[in-house]
């Protein structure tokens, strides 16, 4: 099965987590299975996150097989985002999901669930107003300013507990930077 293939059954409706995107979470999982199931091509060429993403995620055979195909090549200069083969099937199948999201917003019970406890990045809210009818943009706008009042909390309950020394629930930093920029790669 290809990558493709084994990444339709994932779907934004299956990535909801309270307060997290559910596109981020589509893609970063689409990323490790492109990682996964990674082999040798003479054309592959990708970019400085994606090359590093082989050698956490990719099994380490594939991962050696690549990089020694990368290194015979020996590639001038650094790989953008529009010539990494990881990139550009990653933009496909954010395309895809954004449509998908788009549809799922359409059933009252996600809606529901979306406005009391679903999120969305910044940069995933923005192309989903793209994809969105005009009178969904408003649901939008609402999801974003309770993420964004939400996240400010927990933040401020986090510094709150540092100063005395408590350093759990580090995660809301994951969270924060998500919110910010989308997850690493995107
Ligand atoms: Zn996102
Ligand atoms: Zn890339």
């Amino acid at each position: 099965m290809n990558a493709d293939a084994l990444v339709h059954e994932i779907n934004v409706g299956q990535a909801l987590v309270r307060g997290a995107c559910p596109i981020c979470g589509v893609l970063k999982e689409f990323q490790s299975t492109l990682a996964e199931k990674i082999h040798v091509r003479d054309d592959l060429r990708l970019c400085n996150f994606h090359t590093w993403l082989l050698a956490r995620a990719a099994p380490a055979k594939g991962a050696a097989a690549v990089y020694l195909k990368l290194l015979e090549g020996s590639p001038a200069g650094k790989v953008g985002a529009l010539d990494c083969d990881f990139c550009q099937r990653v933009l496909e199948q954010e395309k895809l999901q954004l449509r998908e999201l788009v549809k799922r917003m359409r059933r009252t019970m996600f809606v529901q669930w979306m406005k009391s406890q679903g999120s969305l990045c910044l940069s995933h809210s923005r192309k989903l107003r793209d994809y969105a009818p005009l009178k969904m943009r408003r649901l939008i706008d609402e999801i974003i300013e309770r993420t964004r009042a939400e996240l400010k909390q927990e933040l401020e309950d986090f510094l709150e507990h540092t100063k005395q020394g408590d350093h759990t629930g580090g995660g809301i930093l994951g969270h924060a930077a998500e919110f910010l920029v989308s997850q690493r790669g995107l």
